[in-house]
């Protein structure tokens, strides 16, 4: 029987992916070296960078000469201080959408950024975080940039590319965990963060992508906390992660052949309604959310009873459908269907869902 992973993060990786990694790992190349074995100065390292690179930008229709991207470490967390750090240098104050808990984590540490003020300039708090706020275009404060959250992971909320207006402001977003899952107008935004654990990479890597003529350097910050700084020294200030980069760029490659982001939404589209179908025709589960809201990345969803819930869980893994608990914050369960999900995992799911509700009835 197949194992499908449900996890939020770390989550699966396209299996296509995994059996490449399979065959390159002893000798990559014809170097005679494993690709974790390279040095990150080597050609070789410098030819996947660059490629990774271009991948990326071309996958999100954005123009080289005019974005960058830079691989990180440090996870989303870390950028929830660098973004403040290096971008709101001029009113020392920013506005953020409270969307869910990861909105507020960003919020929280850009707050703690010496001398920063932060302003909630919209909050799902009123509907308990079951559908996105709509993300204001005035201000009545100068402000260095809005900050978003694309998709809520916890929630399992997001704001798909119509939502997302053009401003006259900076638009910094957190696309943690739908980062390439989807299509989006990436223009429109100024700094896009990712911790790549959810469908990109193994973790250990972030991707942040930023407008260049926005980003200057810092020279009160360390190198390594100054983008301006790593953009120049090619992300490998000091040892980056570069088996991380190396599977990055083998899932680019993966989505360019479904199409691109085009081919991607399409199949995640599929995914989603799957579930979201069988969760509305069920008398004992229920998915929370406005639809108008859904994340096409996480379905949270529970049967209203916390002890049928956790033997859900239970029962689940025993069918090798692993890792559907929700998240502590919630509860419940949340199945986390990210690129490398593939349908006949989401239609396991369903089928599982079926048979439990058939038992319980
Ligand atoms: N932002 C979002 C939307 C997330 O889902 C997560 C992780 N679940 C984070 C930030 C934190 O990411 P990391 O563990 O890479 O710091």
């Amino acid at each position: 029987m197949t194992t499908y992973n449900f996890a939020a993060g770390p989550a699966m990786l396209p299996v296509e992916v995994i059996a490449q990694i399979k065959a390159d790992l002893p000798d990559y190349k014809g170097s005679g070296m494993s690709v974790m074995e390279i040095s990150h100065r080597s050609p070789l390292y410098m030819d996947l960078y660059e490629e990774t690179k271009a991948d990326m930008l071309e996958i999100m229709g954005l123009d080289p000469e005019k974005y960058d991207v830079l691989f990180l470490q440090g996870g989303a967390t870390q950028q929830f201080t660098l973004v403040p750090l290096n971008q709101a240098r001029k009113f020392h104050r920013i506005a953020v959408v409270d969307s869910g808990h990861w909105a507020q984590r960003a919020a929280e540490d850009a707050g703690k950024v010496p001398g920063m003020s932060v302003d909630t300039v919209a909050t799902a708090k009123d509907n308990n975080y079951t559908a996105v706020p709509k993300i204001p275009v005035e201000f009545t404060h100068d402000y260095d940039y809005l900050h978003i959250t694309t998709n809520n992971t916890i929630m399992g909320t997001a704001y798909r590319d119509a939502a997302v207006p053009k401003l006259d402001l900076p638009l910094v977003a957190d696309m943690s965990s739908n980062f390439l899952g989807e299509q989006y107008d990436f223009s429109k935004f100024d700094l896009i963060y990712a911790g790549a654990q959810k469908n990109l990479a193994p973790a250990g890597l972030t991707v942040v992508v930023f407008k260049k003529d926005w980003v200057h350097k810092n020279d009160d910050l360390a190198g390594l906390f100054d983008y301006a700084t790593e953009a120049k020294k090619k992300s490998a200030l000091n040892t980056p992660p570069v088996f991380q980069v190396y599977v990055a760029g083998l899932v680019l490659k993966w989505i360019k052949s479904k199409g691109g982001l085009k081919g991607i939404e399409a199949l995640n589209q599929e995914k989603a309604k799957t579930l979201y179908d069988c969760l509305e025709a069920s008398d004992l589960f229920a998915s929370k959310v406005d639809p108008a809201s859904r994340s096409l990345m996480n379905v949270p969803f529970v049967t209203g009873d916390k002890e049928l819930d956790q033997e859900f869980v239970k029962a689940a893994a025993a069918h090798h459908l692993l890792n559907l608990k929700g998240h502590r914050l919630v509860g419940g369960m949340r199945a986390s269907i990210y690129n490398a999900m593939p349908l006949a995992g989401v239609q396991a799911l369903c089928d599982f869902i079926q048979e439990f509700e058939d038992q319980h009835k």
